[in-house]
């Protein structure tokens, strides 16, 4: 069955055909690894790893990359700010490079709660300032770029046209970018390459220019090229990437090899809180540590995002994200019930099921009806066939049907049930009965099996 894909680019959804028939080679834009990810962030991770499973699911190996930036990525995404590495570690008195490991263990922490597939290939920007150097060289030796006092610049007068993804004119992009602090540089959208570090500046590396560090666009544009070649298959981000810095990475692709490096160009909607932004000012910006805290768990986050296309804005609220945690608890119930069924459902009808799963999800990854499938399959009759068709699902799901919800018991029921233990291995009996009662008086219910006792909620 065809897979059709939304491509930014062309702002059609297309019949996807990969270069290369069995292995499809996509670039997924990283983190900026300064603090830790937000539950909008981690959307359009959720995103990356939908669209992974669904080529998987699908048939196709995977070749995909995905940069850490972890150098070079000023406050605004354009050229001014100060670089938000550097801030952090001024923040967090620390040096830049025990902040990006911090960070980018805690996001790696964040994908496996998630149960992200990572990427093949997970690659540093600071690893790679040799490769974005030579690059840099190519696009200047190709006449696209120029030197300035303190600044390599992409020249975006020299392409045929600059904003092919925002499909704006040259007249609205000039509009749009900002009122510049360097009078050498020669039209508002030209951008920075290659930036010579002034004296105080921690990281910054001996390259052709004196000492330099890289802008951000570079580094997506270089990594690429090293790990996928200079024409691959699918590019994605968040949708705020559109303007600035997908924009420049298709400029220095053009400028390095005279082509656009990916055919098709995925984004992400934003996810916003309460219908409005989230900010740390507005005290609306969580974690999944902050929904841990509060009795949810990252699975729950993600089944929350089932429930919007992720070309759609998607709100969270608490209310919301608690349906979420109840429909993955029936999900998972559903799937016990029908593991115990009997009845022999006809294979027609599994495969229709199948079918139509498979038709939402190659239909630009609509989950919202790929769900309303999974649905109709968990309230089915109780059937074997049922959970098998379920556990396939969830190879594009990643929701872990099959793993029995883990509760976890308050404290002070943890401290009764370790007084126990203790007293049946003591064999006291009387102490060990005393504990038990106690705990169904709180509300437990109490079994006794050979590997120990367990204890749940009544
Ligand atoms: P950053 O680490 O700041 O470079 O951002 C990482 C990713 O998160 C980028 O792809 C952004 O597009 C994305 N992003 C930032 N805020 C949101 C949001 N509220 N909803 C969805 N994605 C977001
Ligand atoms: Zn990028």
């Amino acid at each position: 069955m065809d897979i059709k894909l939304y491509n930014t680019l062309t702002r059609e959804k297309e019949i996807f055909k990969p270069i290369d028939e069995k292995e499809v080679r996509l670039y997924s834009c990283g983190p900026t690894v300064y603090y830790f990810a937000h539950i909008g962030n981690l959307r359009s991770y959720l995103f990356m790893d939908n669209l992974r499973r669904v080529l998987h699911y699908n048939g196709y190996n995977l070749k995909h990359a995905m940069n850490i930036t972890d150098v070079g990525h000023l406050e605004s995404d354009a050229d001014d700010g100060e670089d938000k590495m550097m801030k952090a570690a001024r923040r967090e008195n620390k040096d830049p490079y025990e902040i990006a490991k911090f960070y980018t263990d805690r996001f790696m922490e964040d994908l496996d709660k998630l149960n992200i597939w990572k990427p093949e290939i997970i690659c540093k920007a600071t690893e790679h300032i040799k490769d974005m150097e030579e690059y840099v060289k190519e696009i200047i030796k190709n006449g696209y770029a120029y030197e300035t006092t303190n600044t390599i610049y992409f020249d975006t007068s020299k392409l045929d046209k600059y904003g092919v993804l925002s499909n704006k004119g040259a007249d609205e992009v000039k509009a749009g970018a900002r009122v510049e602090f360097d009078t050498e540089k020669k039209n508002p959208t030209d951008f920075a390459l290659w930036i010579k570090a002034p004296e105080n500046h921690i990281m910054k590396w001996d390259t052709f220019w004196g000492k330099c560090y890289p802008g951000w666009h570079i580094e997506c544009s270089a990594m690429s090229r090293k790990y996928l070649g200079e024409l691959f298959d699918i590019h994605t981000g968040g949708i705020d990437h559109i303007p600035i810095h997908h924009e420049n990475e298709i400029a220095q692709s053009k400028g390095y090899s005279g082509h656009i490096p990916a055919n098709t160009w995925m984004h992400c909607e934003f996810l916003t809180i309460n219908g409005g932004k989230m900010s740390k000012s507005l005290n609306n910006l969580y974690t999944l540590s902050d929904l841990a805290e509060k009795g949810y768990s990252a699975l729950d986050y993600r089944m929350f995002n089932f429930t919007s296309h992720y070309r759609n804005k998607i709100n969270f609220t608490f209310e919301a994200l608690d349906s979420a945690k109840i429909a993955l608890a029936r999900l998972k119930e559903c799937y016990q019930r029908h593991l115990e069924g009997t009845i022999d459902v006809d294979d027609k009808k599994i495969e229709e099921y199948k079918n139509r799963f498979l038709e939402a999800i190659n239909d630009d990854l609509n989950m919202p009806l790929a769900m309303s499938v999974v649905w109709e399959v968990a309230k089915g009759e109780k059937s074997k066939k049922y959970a098998d068709l379920l556990l396939d699902f969830d190879k594009v799901l990643g929701l872990k049907i099959d793993e029995k919800e883990e509760k976890e018991l308050p404290e002070e029921i943890m401290e009764i049930i370790n007084q126990r233990k203790l007293a049946r291995e003591n064999k006291d009996f009387t102490e060990s009965d005393r504990l038990r009662d106690l705990l169904i008086e709180k509300g437990y219910s109490v079994k006794d099996t050979k590997e120990g006792m367990e204890v749940t909620k009544k």
